[in-house]
């Protein structure tokens, strides 16, 4: 921070408040320096006691700042070394508080508050405070304070600091010199602020001594600092345009869940009725998207999603997570993308991101030496970690980088993003909810494919999701209709609207437009909608019944047990029953999830594996399909496949199979021809076998 500006009258009045009013904190300091070195006050103790010193520090910070620190070394504690106590001032003012897309010139050197998250931090660094530079000539020392940027050297050998009096060269000494640790981040503005799709503003934000490596990506923080402006340059010419950045004096950060989502008294009661509405989980899906036509389960699911199940901390020290993770696959134009910037809109905390990357960051985080760093390495949080504790909506995931692809399971699992590059290493929180939506590789969704097959992504990520769903756009005369009906109706009930706004004649009415628009109004507002599922996250913790448990662990046991050869699911889908049912009873503001919580949370599985996770040959389901892209069966006959070539290239002289001596044995043990080419194709592209230049097989 600038140091200037002694103004004698001002550090007295400081040391009579300091005296009068913060005595004993002082002192209690002075015990704990110098681990801990910092006066933090709010700033309406200070204008409770002295109204002008406080509005000096909104006006004049530097100033004021400066001199409150030069009066605290004078004031008499009993201490075993001198205090350089940091003055912190927090809690500042409304008129105070910028959004940082509206901080302007005329807010220069006044002491302001921003709220944002945390996008990305620099490597602590230690930065020079007082630098001693020694003279060549006759040695002696010189200290310089520094205080801006660039490094200030001695001009001379200065006489009252017991120098020659020489124009000398001098050398920097850094045992002599005293450093202080300085760290650079940067402050995204929060997403709630930014309804409709406009792009987040970001500032900087210096921060010294104690105030460093306080902070992660992904944080919600408010920084109380002095805005100030930096030269920018091109090349070395200084341009007239600065870049507006600021010093840190206090940081404070929300811990408590979902903060900015404020619910009154009054908002408190109507939640509390409005849980007690039988017809409750129809009324929440049909405010969810309620433009798009159909896609009923899909919405349950993403009610379900919303509310989410119970994040729980095991004695051993693991955590399960409570999050939903939902993937939506489908044909294009069947309304994913927008399903998706609706819940985004509509979820408090949330980010929208696609999966082709436009930072750095990506999806998940990253180590970066970029301009920011100034030459140092920044860690910059990626979509996940910025959803923190929120939901995060991924769009076409299945186009994401290579990076995100290896950290995206760990992200989504244990919640945690670790980086560890250069002077960097963190381990960022990514508790959020993953709703993400994919399209299938050649264009169209094929329902006798493997769903792996026809997305981009490997198995083993797509087992991460507790839900997926296939969305498939089939001619039917019946939906069609309705479909037609629901988009044509809404879009004549908005032109109406639209008609009402800006033309006054008396051809449309009010009523007709109610008409219209009835069945594209969602039963719940979103403003309350939001409110409603704050209130649930915050205090809604159910816990299952003994009967809803019994009915979750027959039904797996049952599963497991009704098909022998097939493996139809493992304990991963187990858990997404238990959050599925623990959400559908936060819905109704239950602290119990009952047998009926139990029996949605098994049907709506149900429904996601009857559509993706179905074994089209036995009828069964089998979560092999999803985890591996192999059904179980289909498994056992690349098994077979694979003796019937073993033994032929061992029968035979030059160690390799025909293909029609395979398809013929194949067929002796009751294999289709159709499924041995289907097999064949596949232990080729596994390298299991490879083909010869006669076009026999071998076994690799
Ligand atoms: P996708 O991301 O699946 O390719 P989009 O979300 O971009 O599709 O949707 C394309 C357009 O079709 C959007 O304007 C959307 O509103 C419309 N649409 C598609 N399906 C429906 C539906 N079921 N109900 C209402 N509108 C729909
Ligand atoms: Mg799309």
């Amino acid at each position: 921070m600038v140091r200037l500006m002694k103004d004698e009258s001002l550090t007295a009045s400081w040391q009579g408040f300091f005296e009068d009013q913060c005595k004993s904190e002082i002192e209690t300091l002075a015990t704990e320096y110098p681990e801990k070195r910092s006066l933090l006050l709010d700033y309406w103790d200070i204008d409770k006691a002295d109204p002008k010193l406080a509005e000096l520090l909104l006006h004049q910070p530097y100033k004021t700042f400066f001199n409150a620190e030069e009066a605290l070394k004078l004031i008499d504690v009993s201490a075993e070394q001198k205090l350089q106590l940091h003055f912190r001032v927090k809690n500042i003012p409304e008129s105070q508080k910028v959004l940082i897309r509206k901080i302007r010139a005329n807010r220069l050197g006044t002491f302001i508050a921003v709220e944002g998250l945390v996008k990305k931090i620099t490597e602590v660094r230690p930065k020079l405070q007082v630098a001693a530079f020694q003279c060549q000539k006759c040695g002696a020392v010189m200290r310089i304070e520094q205080d801006e940027d660039i490094l200030k050297e001695p001009s001379e050998c200065y006489e009252d600091q017991g120098g020659c009096g020489r124009v000398s060269s001098f050398k920097l000494s850094t045992t002599l010199s005293s450093f202080i640790d300085s760290q650079k981040i940067e402050i995204q503005e929060n997403p709630e602020g930014l309804r409709g799709g406009a792009q987040p503003e970001r500032i900087s934000v210096y921060l010294e001594d104690d105030l460093v490596g306080r902070v992660a990506p992904g944080d919600r923080v408010i920084v109380n600092g002095i805005l100030h402006s930096m030269a920018r340059h091109r090349g070395a010419f200084r341009l007239t345009s600065f870049d507006k950045t600021m010093d840190a004096v206090s940081i404070e950060s929300q811990e408590y869940a979902f903060e900015e989502v404020e619910v009154t008294k009054e908002d408190e009661k109507k939640i509390l009725k409005t849980s007690k509405d039988s017809l409750i989980y129809e009324k929440m899906r049909q405010s969810i998207a309620p433009t798009i036509y159909g896609l009923d389960i899909e919405k349950d699911a993403l009610v379900l999603q919303l509310f989410g199940g119970i994040a729980k901390e095991m004695p051993d020290g693991t955590r399960t997570r409570g999050d939903i993770h939902a993937l939506l696959v489908g044909d294009p134009g069947t309304a994913k993308s927008q399903m998706l910037s609706y819940m985004s809109k509509l979820a408090p905390r949330s980010v929208y991101a696609s999966g082709k990357a436009s930072s750095a960051a990506g999806l998940t985080a990253a180590a970066v030496r970029d301009e920011f760093g100034e030459g140092q390495w920044t860690l910059e949080a990626g979509a996940l970690v910025l959803a923190d504790k929120g939901l995060a909506c991924i769009d076409e995931i299945d186009k994401m980088e290579e990076t995100d692809r290896s950290s995206l399971h760990q992200a989504m699992e244990q919640q945690e993003i670790s980086v560890a590059k250069a002077g960097i290493n963190a381990t960022l929180k990514s508790r959020c909810a993953v709703l993400a939506a994919a399209n299938p590789k050649l264009g169209r969704f094929d329902e006798f494919m493997p769903i792996h097959e026809q997305i981009n992504m490997p198995p083993a990520l797509l087992s991460r999701f507790d839900l997926i769903f296939s969305i498939l756009d089939k001619p039917n005369r019946k939906t069609d209709t309705d479909l037609a009906s629901h988009i044509l109706q809404s879009h004549k009930g908005g032109e109406i609207h639209e008609h009402l706004k800006k033309i006054s004649d008396e051809l449309y009415s009010k009523d007709q437009e109610t008409k219209f628009m009835k069945h594209v109004q969602p039963v719940f507002d979103p403003e309350f909608l939001r409110k409603y599922v704050a209130y649930a996250k915050r205090n809604v913790f159910p816990v299952l019944t003994d009967d809803a448990l019994e009915i979750l662990q027959n039904y797996y046991v049952d599963f497991r047990s009704s098909s022998k050869e097939s493996v139809p699911f493992t304990p991963r889908q187990l858990e997404a029953f238990v959050r599925l049912a623990e959400s559908s009873a936060r819905i109704r503001l239950s602290q119990e999830a009952n047998v009926d919580d139990a029996k949605r949370a098994i049907s709506i599985i149900d429904q996601y594996l009857r559509r993706v996770g179905m074994d089209r040959e036995t009828g069964r389901f089998d979560i092999d399909i999803i985890a591996t892209g192999i059904s179980h069966s289909q498994h056992e006959r690349m098994r077979l496949l694979l003796d019937i070539i073993q033994r032929l290239c061992a029968e035979s002289s030059d160690n390799s199979a025909t293909r029609a001596d395979i398809i013929s044995e194949a067929e002796i043990q009751g294999i289709e021809s159709r499924k041995v080419e289907e097999a064949l194709d596949r232990l080729s592209r596994d390298g299991q076998i490879y083909k010869t230049p006669q076009g026999k097989y071998g076994i690799t």
